[in-house]
């Protein structure tokens, strides 16, 4: 239901957390996030309130890290529950990904998946491109060429945001028929389901058209068609009153 996305300077759990919360109007039954720390997706989830998650995080906190990604679910495809709640990984833990809405497909994918026997934890349609993306990337693509193979795939409507153990310099996204507006900063880049997701760092906005892959890293935002055609966001100034 709600997408955070960070790649800077900053401590990316407290941008994602915070962005979660800015998100949290929207209404939502679990939320989750992923960082890329060392080489390793260090994630947590949890289903119920963000205080659910924010508490298991203080508990047994995450690693320091500029890179992450965050959720809050609407479940569509699987009880909300802990391992329905995304982050979604694939099986390599290599690759952690999020989604809003719907990739209706996903029952033929999944047999195909675990045809090949690859095991699936969770009831979400969600899972299977989060598997697809990293085999992709096992394969050798980067986080973006994996995640164009991928996007073209899949049927539906889904706002996906994806990063990659081995590769903190970027975070990945992709849209079709769903939200997603990228935040542009100083040393730091933003995704958002919505510009609340990072208003308080940013008001500079780019908006996505339909079918677009955008890869955001600290200096730089690139936005492709799902054929990989140069393609360019929608520039904005987001005007909107905080305290409104
Ligand atoms: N269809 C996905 C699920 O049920 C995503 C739902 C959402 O948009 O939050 O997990």
């Amino acid at each position: 239901c709600g997408i955070v996305g960070y790649v800077g300077h900053k401590r990316a759990q407290d941008v994602v957390v915070e962005g979660l919360r800015r998100l949290e109007y929207r209404g939502y039954d679990s939320a989750g996030i992923a960082l890329v720390a060392d080489g390793a997706l260090a994630a947590d989830k949890r289903a119920g309130k963000l205080a659910n998650l924010e508490k298991a995080i203080a508990d047994t906190p995450l690693p320091d890290s500029t890179t992450g990604i965050g959720h809050t679910r609407w479940a569509t495809h699987g009880a909300p529950n802990d391992v329905n709640a995304h982050p979604h990984a694939g099986e390599s833990r290599r690759v952690a990904l999020v989604h809003n809405g719907i990739i209706e497909n996903f029952a033929e994918l999944r047999a195909e998946l675990e045809a090949a026997d690859h095991h699936l934890l969770s009831e979400t349609d969600t899972e299977v491109a989060a598997q697809l993306l990293e085999l992709e990337v096992l394969a050798g693509a980067d986080l973006t060429e994996a995640m164009l193979r991928v996007v073209r795939r899949l049927e539906g409507a889904f706002t996906l945001v994806a990063v990659d153990a081995l590769d903190p310099s970027r975070v990945v996204a992709a849209r079709r028929n769903s939200p997603l507006v990228v935040g542009i900063g100083e040393g730091e880049n933003f995704l958002g389901s919505d510009v609340a997701a990072f208003i308080e760092h940013t008001r500079e906005a780019l908006e996505l058209g339909q079918d677009q892959v955008v890869t955001i890293t600290r200096s730089g935002v690139t936005v492709t068609n799902f054929d990989g055609t140069p393609a360019e966001g929608q520039r904005y100034h987001v005007t909107w009153d905080l305290s409104a």
